[in-house]
């Protein structure tokens, strides 16, 4: 239970200002989340991390010296935004290029993806660390679709280090990558975590049983077993990690036993009791094991065992000094912070300067209601959207797409005051969408925003067909930046079917409004039918098991908002001649 909050909503918002205040020595907050209070006076990699909120320390608690530059920080277990991202590094940047370090899970991956875009193309030289150390969720033979969990401590701690010590940022690079492929990672759950305000934890488990396989976003675990003495489960989860031995032959162990959030240290100690000698056993040395709370799940009960085995050059990076509000180590130097403290280049966003047509004026208002009407129904929407993606994924789909939702509306009406036509003011609700939605689905759907508004343009109202087209590359944009396909059970599944149903009816000259309705029609019916499907895509895949009988939480909403908005979108008459 979180007992601890005002408005629900602001809560990871809070946290993060409460944070930066009480360690203001070491850090200070930025736009997206936090970087070190001191620019080094050289020029140095900056190691930025990130992620949702809800896993203190990680990924704001391990700021400073020897350790991260800066960290992303989203809403809880949502993913920050493009534009955080871009934000942060910027900030952290001294100079040297930036990198980019998190867990493997898609929001991340596009947001972070598409913030280096941005950033390479200003001249700031950005790379990409991606964590993947969970043994749980996926096979060896798709071992680069496995999630980050726990091990993210160990490969940030390595390429902090090894920024700290000069390294450019190839070698970095190199460096994280080498320790992710060394790092693996078995974890349990005993309890599962509830947000701010709820009622009810993520997921429950029988009195008497434990998941193994847990995600740190309060997934279930893969499947749930009695619940073992200390020593039957050190046993157990030794044995899980080991079977995973890379080939390295390495000697050397980096170990993190991690308490999920509720899971007392004593109780770590006593199973570390097992876990030490067995490792002892098989012949390992134990290089500074940590036992303790480093990567958490909210209040979620349960626990981890990290391995990374370690060469020479890891051991170096792993055992060097650090200093951060949340993790100490050894003694670190470091330059009193006001003394080379130098205020970030402030982004200074231009005030939009829009032209447009009368005509497209007029069809911006009908976008603006569709908007409306979308932002209406998402909010009466969002805990049973939220319970959707409870089942196999982290919850979150309904607050994210109010978020989104929200967001844009009030971008798309600041937007229209200024004079947009219809176009502009879809890109900037769809920005405004990316932005403070996070997830998966925020981005996506930001994204799909700008594209339609860029296809539709400001001059023209649209005929049938350009809107047909639009919705096209509203589709091209999400296939291009998530990469499902149909049948990988996501909001593709939807989509797709009602890009192409609206294509072949106002192609074969049904009136738009009829064609919207039908193409809405077969939407709504392909998402429902998705509750067969196993998810291969998104953070739901490594729980395919439990998603089957379940629709996709995104197709499901998506399927709602284009039945919703159709009325507006065709809104407008469509003189005979201009209908092809
Ligand atoms: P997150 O998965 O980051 O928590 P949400 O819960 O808001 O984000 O959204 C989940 C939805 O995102 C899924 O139900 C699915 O429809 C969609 N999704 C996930 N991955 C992809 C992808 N690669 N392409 C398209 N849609 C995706
Ligand atoms: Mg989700």
């Amino acid at each position: 239970m979180t007992r601890i909050f005002n408005d629900p909503a602001d809560f990871a918002d809070e946290a993060l200002a409460g944070f930066c205040d009480a360690h203001s020595d070491l850090v200070r907050q930025v736009e997206g989340g936090a970087v070190r209070r001191g620019r080094p006076s050289t020029p140095k990699v900056a190691v930025v991390t990130g992620g949702g909120s809800g896993h203190y320390p990680a990924f704001a608690g391990i700021i400073g010296p020897g350790f991260a530059d800066g960290a992303v920080v989203g809403n809880i277990f949502t993913s920050p935004s493009t534009q955080q991202a871009y934000s942060v590094a910027k900030a952290a940047n001294s100079g040297a290029g930036v990198v980019f370090t998190y867990g493997n899970y898609a929001g991340d991956v596009m947001n972070f993806g598409m913030a280096s875009e941005r950033l390479n193309a200003e001249g700031i030289a950005t790379e990409n660390v991606l964590v993947t150390d969970d043994i749980a969720s996926a096979s060896p033979a798709e071992i680069e679709k496995r999630r980050g969990i726990a091990g993210d401590f160990v490969v940030f701690k390595v390429m902090g280090a090894a920024a700290e010590a000069g390294l450019d940022l190839a070698s970095v690079v190199r460096v994280g990558r080498k320790a992710n492929d060394a790092t693996r990672t078995i974890g349990t759950a005993f309890s599962g975590c509830t947000f701010p305000g709820a009622e009810q934890p993520l997921f429950r488990l029988p009195k008497g049983k434990m998941g193994l396989g847990l995600g740190i976003h309060g997934e279930p675990g893969l499947f749930d077993t009695e619940l073992p003495t200390a020593v039957e489960l050190g046993q157990e989860l030794v044995r899980r990690v080991l079977a995973e031995t890379p080939a390295s032959g390495a000697t050397r162990l980096a170990v993190i036993l991690n308490g999920l959030g509720s899971t007392k240290h004593e109780e770590l100690f006593v199973l570390w009791r097992t876990v030490a000698p067995l490792l002892r056993e098989a012949g390992y040395t134990l290089v500074m094991p940590e036992v303790g709370e480093l990567v958490t799940s909210l209040d979620m009960a349960g626990a981890s065992l990290t391995l990374t085995w370690l060469d020479d050059e890891l051991e170096q990076y792993w055992t060097a000094p650090a200093l951060t509000p949340a993790y100490r180590r050894g003694a670190v130097g470091f330059e009193a912070s006001s003394a080379v403290y130098t205020e970030a280049d402030p982004d200074h966003v231009a005030e939009a300067d829009y032209s447009s047509t009368a005509e497209s004026r007029a069809y911006a208002a009908h976008c603006l209601q569709a908007l409306d009407t979308t932002a209406a129904l998402l909010r009466d929407s969002e805990s049973m959207l939220g319970d959707m993606d409870a089942i196999a994924g982290d919850g979150d789909h309904g607050r994210g797409m109010v978020r989104g939702s929200a967001a844009a509306l009030d971008a798309a009406r600041e937007a229209f005051e200024l004079g947009a036509g219809a176009g502009s003011l879809l890109a900037a609700a769809g920005d405004a969408w990316a932005d403070k939605a996070g997830g998966t689905s925020g981005v996506l759907w930001g994204a799909g925003l700008r594209a339609l508004g860029e296809r539709l343009g400001d001059a023209e109202t649209p005929t049938p067909a350009a809107l047909a087209e639009s919705v096209r590359a509203f589709a091209e944009r999400l296939s291009s930046l998530g990469k499902a396909e149909i049948g990988d059970k996501t909001m593709m599944d939807a989509l797709l079917p009602f890009a192409a149903s609206l294509e072949d009816r106002v192609g074969s000259g049904t009136a738009v409004e009829e064609a919207w309705s039908a193409a809405a029609a077969d939407a709504t019916a392909a998402a429902g039918a998705t509750a067969e499907l196993r998810p291969l895509k998104g953070r739901a895949r490594p729980l395919a098991e439990k998603s089957i009988g379940t629709p996709d939480p995104g197709a499901t909403s998506l399927a709602m908002v284009f039945t919703a908005v159709g009325p507006h979108f065709t809104a407008v008459p469509v003189p005979a001649a201009a209908n092809n």
